[in-house]
């Protein structure tokens, strides 16, 4: 399953810097078999076209530091052309990321 270690923490902070990839994610966690365990979701309000390995590094942050108040920040989260992480759930990735920022920080 998710390693520690695996997705670094805040490594998709810094794509803030180059705005193109902010749009659509070329992580190589588009590509982590990990992400076949996480359930489809295409509903179109869901977070569908974002990308779920960066929004696992968003709740891995948010876990890390055992944030009180955790919130999927969609707008800041790329999309997601390719690779396991397409159509995969959003929320279940952002929730497996938290737990697993929260396991890892003990
Ligand atoms: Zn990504």
């Amino acid at each position: 399953m998710f390693k520690h270690g695996v997705f670094p923490t805040n490594k998709f902070y810094p794509n803030v810097i180059r705005k193109e990839s902010i749009m659509t994610c070329q992580q190589q966690h588009r590509y982590d078999p990990d992400f076949e365990s996480l359930p489809d979701d295409q509903s179109q309000f869901n977070g569908r076209h974002k990308c779920a390995g960066c929004a696992y590094d968003q709740g891995y942050s948010l876990g890390l530091s055992k944030s009180q108040s955790i919130n999927i920040d969609f707008a800041a989260l790329p999309n997601s052309q390719a690779g396991t992480v397409r159509h995969r759930s959003v929320q279940a990735a952002f929730a497996k990321g938290y737990l697993d920022g929260v396991l890892a920080s003990y």
